[in-house]
């Protein structure tokens, strides 16, 4: 390695302990939360305003509509995505930043390994997923909205090291740092 490579170098080892040790953090705290206490609060605020005008420009690019989730009366959701149908569905009258959290999480839907069939472990994924999307644009809460919600999830955290590969690289196909992948591949 050579002196000039070495504070890139420094930065990258920053990020990604960064990174590993914002998922720690989040399962740490979730772990420390009932079941009964879990949930999801949608932040208030439109400070997320830019995010999220990049994060939908980003989606539509790849050719994913983000469009409202048509009301649906006693099932409650804020959020939906379909990679066979290219959309992600967003609860219509959220603030501003609750939209950016739930459009960074479904983004992580959108990108979750092809073979992964268990309802939890891909709500686990998409979560850390949006946090890494949130924490790279400096949502101010995502870390403790992300624990509040997987505390439902505890049960499947040891699925957390065998997908952190993958979430590291969905994320940072969220927020531009490489490309999207094109979309027949692991589809099959
Ligand atoms: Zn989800």
């Amino acid at each position: 390695m050579s002196i000039r490579n070495t504070p890139c170098a420094l930065l990258l080892a920053l990020l990604l302990t960064g990174c590993a040790s914002s998922s720690a953090r989040v399962l740490q705290r979730a772990s420390e939360i009932s079941h009964f206490a879990a949930g999801y609060t949608p932040t208030p605020g439109d400070d997320m305003a830019g995010p999220l005008a990049e994060l939908t420009t980003r989606l539509e690019a790849w050719g994913v509509r983000v469009e409202d989730l048509p009301e649906t009366p006693g099932r409650p959701m804020v959020g939906l995505a379909s990679l066979e149908y290219r959309v992600v569905q967003i609860q219509r009258g959220l603030s501003v930043n609750a939209r950016f959290e739930v459009l960074a999480h479904e983004a992580g839907h959108l990108l979750q390994p092809p073979g992964l069939q268990d309802r939890a472990v891909a709500q686990l994924f998409a979560e850390l997923v949006g946090v890494g999307i949130g924490k790279f644009y400096g949502a101010k809460h995502c870390e403790e909205i992300a624990a509040i919600y997987l505390a439902s999830f505890k049960y499947v955290f040891g699925a957390e090291p065998h997908l952190r590969r993958d979430i590291t690289y969905a994320i940072e196909a969220m927020t531009g740092q490489r490309a999207l992948p094109r979309w027949n591949q692991g589809s099959h």
